[in-house]
């Protein structure tokens, strides 16, 4: 079958043939409908971070089981799934307290390693192993995933766009409604108006924030958030952007979401903090890269500064939710996708992204 490997940032992704083993036990098969083209994405491509490669691409995907392993019980064949980028293990520390998107053995061995729950990879070619990528590997025409990781969608939606409920939007919400419980009348700014951006600004929205400031360089991005719910848009590339959103706020905001990730962008969300506010950190910068804060004025301002992973999502309740939020007209997706495009245009879906010419791409390996 193919799929869009990745080998080295020195040259384009690779379309390919590539051999993919049945599902061994607590592993089920999924044959793609589509995958969106994300930011960590063009991350792995440009080689910021330390992946095990060769590896099949993409992360966030949606599909059809056609096929299950011993032991699976929670999925069958036919059965609609959205894919999850941390299949948790249901039994370590973080996954019995509530939290699997901390799952300990996905975060130290799955995602780094690049394996499944056995040690093993599913992907291979020429007796060369082939390595998931954060136990999705959604540009493919199939993949094999740990049970955990595909969580089933018995609403009738449109299978294709609900890919990016797997990775953007559940990050974008999660982090609002999970990870910061943003309360009603909050004052809230979101920097960043990509996929996962304009999914924090739609989760803002869905918890009733009084202000939902929508800071982007780009103006026509910092405008194009109104439509998912910002009462306000500031163009960064203009106008500066804290001084801007400290003005809008009389002296700064309850919660700064940083869904971009660069040093400058984490470095302003917590300088937008009004007392007692809270800045996130949702997108994700390359390996090492360090920012600055004062701590006295933390200390003083009583402020806090959180991470977000995955939206800190519980994918088996939070995905049939967004779905269903979907279906209610509360939760916009199709405006997210920004094209279609069939697997051969991975290299391009991802240079768009780099450009800023696309929102979302989804990669349909039907088409
Ligand atoms: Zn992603
Ligand atoms: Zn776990």
């Amino acid at each position: 079958m193919r799929a869009v490997v990745f080998r080295t940032p020195d040259r384009p992704v690779e379309v390919t043939d590539v051999e993919l083993d049945p599902p061994r036990e607590g592993e089920v098969r999924v044959k793609i409908a589509a995958a969106g083209v994300c930011h960590s994405d063009l991350h792995v491509r440009n080689g910021d971070w330390d992946v095990a490669a060769p590896l099949v691409m993409g992360h966030e995907g949606s599909g059809t089981v056609t096929a299950v392993g011993p032991g699976v019980t929670t999925v069958k064949e036919g059965d609609r799934v959205v894919l999850s980028w941390v299949p948790s293990c249901g039994r370590c520390r973080m996954c019995l307290a509530g939290y699997p998107a901390r799952c300990e053995p996905a975060a130290n061995v799955l995602l780094p390693q690049g394996v499944l729950y056995d040690g093993t990879t599913r992907f291979h070619r020429d007796g060369e192993r082939i390595h998931h990528y954060l136990s999705v590997s959604s540009f493919a025409e199939e993949v094999v995933v740990p049970e955990s990781g595909a969580i089933p969608i018995h609403a009738d939606a449109p299978l294709d766009v609900l890919a990016l409920v797997g990775c953007g939007v559940a990050t974008g919400v999660g982090a609002v409604q999970r990870t910061a419980g943003v309360p009603e009348g909050a004052a809230v700014a979101v920097i960043g108006c990509g996929g996962v951006g304009l999914s924090v600004v739609q989760g803002a929205r869905l918890a009733r924030a009084g202000r939902v400031i929508a800071v982007d360089l780009d103006p026509g991005r910092a405008e194009l958030a109104r439509g998912f719910g910002a009462t306000d848009a500031v163009a960064a590339r203009d106008v500066d952007a804290v001084a801007a959103v400290r003005d809008l706020t009389d002296g700064g905001v309850d919660f700064a979401f940083d869904a971009i990730g660069k040093i400058e962008t984490t470095e302003q969300a917590i300088a937008m903090l009004g007392i007692g506010g809270m800045a996130v950190v949702v997108g994700l910068p390359p390996t090492g890269a360090t920012a600055r804060f004062e701590p006295l004025a933390l200390a003083e301002r009583e402020q806090r500064i959180v991470g977000s992973n995955y939206g800190s999502t519980v994918p088996a309740e939070d995905f049939p939710a967004l779905v269903d939020l979907y279906l209610a007209g509360d939760l916009m997706l199709d405006e997210l996708v920004s094209g279609r495009r069939p697997l051969e245009d991975a290299e391009a879906a991802l240079q768009d992204l780099a450009a800023g010419r696309a929102l979302r791409t989804l990669l349909v390996p039907a088409m």
